[in-house]
C-alpha cells in the first residue's frame, strides 16, 4: 500500500467573502467553528473544485457532464472509463444514499489570516428559508479581501498523471468563479493554490487549539 498523500489548499481572497453563520439580532455572522474561528466547509471547497474539474474535463472531451445532483438509487457514472471525476470526488453509493467517497478528501479550510468586518451589506431575509426569519433587513458580516484560509486535501492513493493535472488545473482556476455566498454580487473571488503538506501537519492543525 502506498501512503496517502496530503496537500494544503490555500485560499487567498481577492474580494470580500461571506458564508452564512448564526444570526445575532439583525446581524448575520460568518460561519465559525466551535472555537469561534471562521472556516469554509470542506464540502464547499470540494464542490467548487469539482465543478471546475467538470468544466475543464467535459468541455475538452466533448462529453456531457455526469449529473450527480439528479442522482438516483443505483447511480453509476454515465461516462465510466472516460470520466476521472467521479472516481476522484466520489458519488452516491449503489445501496444507500451516502456518497461513496472518492480518492480526494477535503477538510475544512480555517482562517489563517484576515479580518471579519462588522457590517457591510444589508440584505432582505425573505428568501432565506434556512434562517427561519420572515423578512426585514439584516446586516451581514463579511471577511475582508486579502483574508487567507487554509485547509487540507488527503489523497488516498497516488493520482494518475491526468488526475493530477486535472486537480491542479481545477484548483488554479476554480477561485475565479468565487466561493461562499453571493458570488453573483461580486463576493468570494479568490486565488487557490495547492502546497505540499503531510499527515503530521494535518493532525497538528486539527489537534492544536489556540
Ligand atoms: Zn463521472
Amino acid at each position: 500500500m502506498n501512503e496517502a498523500d496530503v496537500m494544503k489548499l490555500r485560499i487567498t481572497f481577492r474580494d470580500n467573502f461571506h458564508t452564512t453563520g448564526r444570526i445575532h439580532g439583525s446581524t448575520i455572522d460568518v460561519l465559525r467553528d466551535k472555537d469561534g474561528r471562521p472556516y469554509i466547509p470542506g464540502s464547499h471547497t470540494k464542490g467548487v473544485v469539482r465543478t471546475e474539474a467538470e468544466r475543464i474535463w467535459f468541455s475538452a472531451k466533448g462529453l456531457e457532464p455526469c449529473n450527480i445532483t439528479d442522482m438516483k438509487e443505483g447511480f453509476r457514472c454515465p461516462n465510466e472509463e472516460k470520466c476521472p471525476i467521479c472516481g476522484m470526488f466520489g458519488y452516491p453509493n449503489q445501496r444507500d444514499t451516502e456518497y461513496r467517497e472518492g480518492v480526494l478528501r477535503f477538510y475544512d479550510a480555517r482562517m489563517a489570516k484576515g479580518e471579519v468586518s462588522p457590517l457591510r451589506t444589508h440584505v432582505s431575509m425573505n428568501r432565506e428559508k434556512e434562517s427561519g426569519v420572515d423578512g426585514g433587513l439584516y446586516s451581514e458580516k463579511i471577511m475582508e479581501a486579502g483574508s487567507v484560509f487554509e485547509g487540507f486535501i488527503v489523497i488516498r492513493r497516488p493520482l494518475k498523471p491526468e488526475e493530477e493535472g486535472l486537480l491542479k488545473g481545477a484548483v488554479a482556476s476554480a477561485g475565479w468563479y468565487g466561493l461562499g455566498k453571493d458570488r453573483s454580487r461580486g463576493l468570494g473571488g479568490a486565488e487557490m493554490e495547492l502546497l505540499p503538506s503531510s499527515i503530521d501537519e494535518l493532525v497538528e492543525s486539527m489537534g492544536v487549539r489556540k
